[in-house]
Order: structure tokens, then sequence, then C-alpha cells
């Protein structure tokens, strides 16, 4: 699902009056976007669910609502989901200091680091992640203003059932977890990627993460105030990734999240 708004023709007085949206370079701004693998039997459900999300966005009011439907290959990779924990933060400030220093033990340069925070801290929101060079910094998407948009991934259904109960123990078993943590565990799984690091573009959801194969799914609450309409992905990547093969696999390759405990 996609939602925007501001496209061409349809620009509303709402965005002319508010500073706080950038649009991009097709003039559209990015309201939400949501994917899934899901059975035939699941769809109406799914979709009326997304339907909601797009309508009712703290970002705002969509003018276009796009949901794409494709069937899958019937043989889906399978990887492991990523561990959960939350780390104590308080504040932004805080926030980017520890980010600093846990990304940094992955071996990713300041200036990896800096860049991620621009395009993450940007409040001309993408469609997708950037993807940028652990060492030099490089951001290496071909459209720097969409972005790489992890797609094509879901969860085994028993284990779905499973995780709601792990997380509803912890006061986590939101849709937006389960979601991002979907999300991450199958970017980290590729080879050529290090890291990620997510600050919402919801003004109202302040807790970030950053995730990786070595510490798992790093929820940080404060990483941003309220209110703030910023938000962004980045996804690190390996100084000589393969980059169009990793697109690939970000993009276009079904994978299945199972149980980390089996
Ligand atoms: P969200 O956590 O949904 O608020 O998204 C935060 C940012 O992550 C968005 O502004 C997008 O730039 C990016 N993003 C959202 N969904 C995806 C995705 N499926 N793949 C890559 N980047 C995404």
């Amino acid at each position: 699902m996609r939602a925007s708004k501001g496209a061409k023709g349809h620009k509303s007085l709402e965005q002319k009056k508010d500073s706080r949206l950038q649009p991009d370079a097709n003039d559209t701004i990015h309201i939400s976007g949501a994917e899934g693998i899901f059975n035939e039997e699941e769809l109406s459900r799914i979709l009326s669910r997304y339907l909601k999300r797009a309508m009712k966005h703290s970002r705002g009011n969509p003018d276009r609502i796009t949901l794409t439907i494709e069937r899958v290959a019937d043989v889906l990779h399978t990887v492991p989901i990523l561990t959960i924990t939350t780390l104590e933060c308080d504040s932004p400030e805080r926030a980017k200091l520890l980010i600093t220093e846990k990304l940094s033990e992955l071996g990713i340069s300041k200036t990896a680091i800096k860049t991620a925070f621009d395009t993450a801290c940007s409040t001309s929101t993408m469609r997708g992640a950037a993807l940028v060079k652990m060492i030099s910094g490089n951001r290496s998407e071909p459209d720097k203003l969409r972005g790489v948009r992890a797609s094509r991934l879901g969860i085994e259904k028993e284990f779905n059932r499973k995780l709601s109960k792990r997380l509803s123990r912890i006061g986590l078993n939101t849709d937006r977890v389960k979601e991002a943590l979907i999300l991450a565990s199958k970017v980290a799984h590729h080879k050529d990627i290090v890291a990620e690091l997510c600050i919402s573009d919801d003004p109202v959801y302040t807790i970030g993460y950053i995730a990786s194969s070595t510490h798992g799914y790093q929820r940080i609450p404060n990483i941003k105030n309220s209110g703030d309409m910023s938000g962004g992905r980045v996804f690190f990547i390996k100084e000589d990734a393969d980059v169009l093969s990793l697109i690939k696999y970000l993009e276009k390759t079904p994978v299945l999240i199972v149980d980390n405990k089996q």
C-alpha cells in the first residue's frame, strides 16, 4: 500500500501551509506505506486494514492510495527473526550518542553515521531507505529521492501467533513493532548489510531503532521529539557490496520470517 498527497495537480491548501512537509521530485508527499505476504483468504481483511491506516494517518489525508497485489512464488526463502531489546534513552541528543556508539562498534565510520543522520532526520521523507556505504558514507541507491523499498516480506503463520504472545508479554504486540521487526529481520539477513537505522516519519511515534544481525533489533525511545514530521531509514552496506544484487534481494525476493528458537 502506498498513500501520498500533493501529487501534481492535486496540491492541497494544507500542504502549501505546512512547511514541515517537503514534497519529493514528483511533487508528492509520502504519507504511509505497508507491505506483507499473505494467503488469498486473508486479503480482504488485510486490504481493509491497510486502507484504514492510509486514510487515518497522523501525517495527513492522502490524495492517492495505491494498493498493489502480486502473486509470489510458492517456495519462499526463510530467515530467523531478530531478537528484540529496548535501550534506555531519554532524549534525541542521548539517542544520537547511543546510536553513534553502537554503530561505531560495528565498524561504521563517523562519516557514514553523519550521512545517515542527515538522511534519517530529513523533512523531505523518502518512500524507501538510503543505502549508505559503511566507510566512505557514499549513498549508493540509484534513486536518491525514492530510496530502496524492502518489500515481499512476511511471517510464517504459526510463528506469527507465537510472536504475538511473546510480544504481548513485554507490552509490544502492535502492528508497528511487528512489521518493523519483520522488515529489519529480512534486511539484516543479507550478507552485504551491516546495520539499519530507522526514525519513523510519524509525528506521534518517537521510538526508533537500530538493527543488525550481530545485536538484533534495538529499540530507542525518544529518538526524536513528538510533533516532528521528519524521519527516514538507512541501510548501512559493506563498502564492496554488490548493490544491484542487494536491491534485487530487498525489493524482489519473497522472504518469510521464522522463529529463531527452533
Ligand atoms: P515508518 O517507520 O513507517 O514511519 O518509516 C520511516 C521511513 O522508513 C519512511 O520515511 C521511509 O523513508 C522508510 N521506509 C518505510 N517503509 C520502508 C520499506 N518497506 N523499505 C525501506 N524503507 C522504508
